[in-house]
């Protein structure tokens, strides 16, 4: 099922732990971006027709309802599944969301991060919780039902405590999608380069440690689950049926284009990005087309699935050695033709997912 990255790198702040291509602008910046966006959709060669679109960003909740409906009407596709547009909550009104519902979108993931305000302000995010309860209604009043919430554990000043009520609130709101990230030190990103250098900033100096991180993510699988909230991914849970069917064809190796700032397209033999700058992304500046090791991105990306993968059999005799090393270990595990993660194995997942590039 082939799908459509649409990039909008604009936000209201600078997120002290955010290293994507994205900030704070001006509207003549954002008005040649949306004109060079919209050259890119109408030149670009459609081989195939697109299922699903994806809003991500950036906030591309702050774009303007004209400039929305020109994007989605460049994209030759008679039958949208799914089109989500990533929001920051706060940034929604009724009218907003009744002409997004018009214009198509059927999916709204917020990125939420926490319900705690100290968190929240620590990191530069404006919402409260009370924020997040009206988005939500807001959203379920004009039929949007599938919402995605993103939380992500081992933020500044988080406890266990802390945690606890972030997920009581969930448990509330009860979206059908949530996805738990957990907090990784970026030295792209304010906070990682203050974390890097031993600061106070951003609360550099009260993160959770490895351990707790840890012990936080586990329980967001734990009580998700209680749910009927179900991982199928290592950062992303949902309820039957309700898995992001844009998000799964990255995991399926299935092809994708992506248009805008630092969007990155795969054809399902090759992959290339575009321009990580806006100054760059202007002038056009697109990297390469390279071949892609079909057998590494299997392993390497497949395996991120809860549901794992079903290697070739020139893959089992590639990566014997590898394949044999984790499951010795008790970090993979094969059942039939299949193999999957073990749930101790989530945790350590980056480096066990390493062994499969070129092995
Ligand atoms: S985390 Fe999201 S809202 Fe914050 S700067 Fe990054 S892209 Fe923008």
């Amino acid at each position: 099922m082939p799908g459509v990255y649409i990039s909008y790198p604009f936000c209201t702040q600078k997120c002290s732990f955010c290293n994507f291509a994205s900030g704070v602008s001006t509207a003549e910046a954002k008005h040649s971006y949306h004109a060079a966006l919209l050259d890119e959709i109408r030149r670009h060669r459609w081989l195939w027709e697109p299922q699903t679109v994806y809003f991500g960003g950036g906030t591309p909740s702050l774009m303007p309802l004209p400039q929305l409906a020109e994007l989605l009407s460049a994209i030759p596709a008679r039958c949208l599944r799914e089109v989500t547009l990533e929001c920051a909550p706060g940034t929604l009104t009724a009218e907003m969301v009744a002409q997004w519902r018009c214009l198509g979108i059927n999916r709204v993931s917020l990125g939420v991060q926490s319900f705690i305000t100290e968190e929240l302000r620590q990191t530069g995010r404006r919402h409260t919780a009370a924020t997040v309860e009206s988005d939500v209604a807001l959203l379920r009043a004009a039929g949007i039902e599938n919402i995605n919430v993103d939380l992500i554990a081992g933020l500044p000043g988080q406890t266990r405590a802390s945690w606890e009520t972030s997920l009581d609130f969930l448990e509330r709101l009860k979206p059908p999608h949530a996805s738990v990230y957990i907090f990784e030190i970026d030295e792209d990103s304010r906070l990682g380069k203050e974390a890097l250098l031993g600061g106070v900033r951003y609360g550099a100096s009260i993160l959770p440690s490895e351990d707790l991180t840890a012990e936080l993510y586990e329980r967001a699988v734990e009580r998700l689950a209680e749910l009927g909230i179900q991982r199928y991914e290592i950062s992303n849970f949902a309820e039957p049926g309700r898995q992001s069917l844009h998000n799964l064809k990255y995991w399926n190796l299935q092809p994708y284009v992506g248009f805008g700032l630092d969007a990155s397209s795969f054809d399902g033999t090759r992959r290339w990005s575009n321009a990580d700058t806006l100054e760059a992304y202007l002038k056009g500046s697109v990297e390469a087309p390279s071949p892609t090791d079909a057998s590494e991105e299997h392993f390497f990306v497949g395996l991120r699935l809860s549901d794992g993968i079903e290697p070739t059999e020139p893959e089992w005799s590639r990566f014997a050695d590898p394949i044999a090393k984790w499951i010795g270990e008790g970090m993979l595990e094969q059942n039939g033709q299949r193999l999957r993660l073990s749930d101790r194995a989530i945790l350590l997942s980056n480096e066990i997912l390493q062994d499969f590039i070129n092995a």
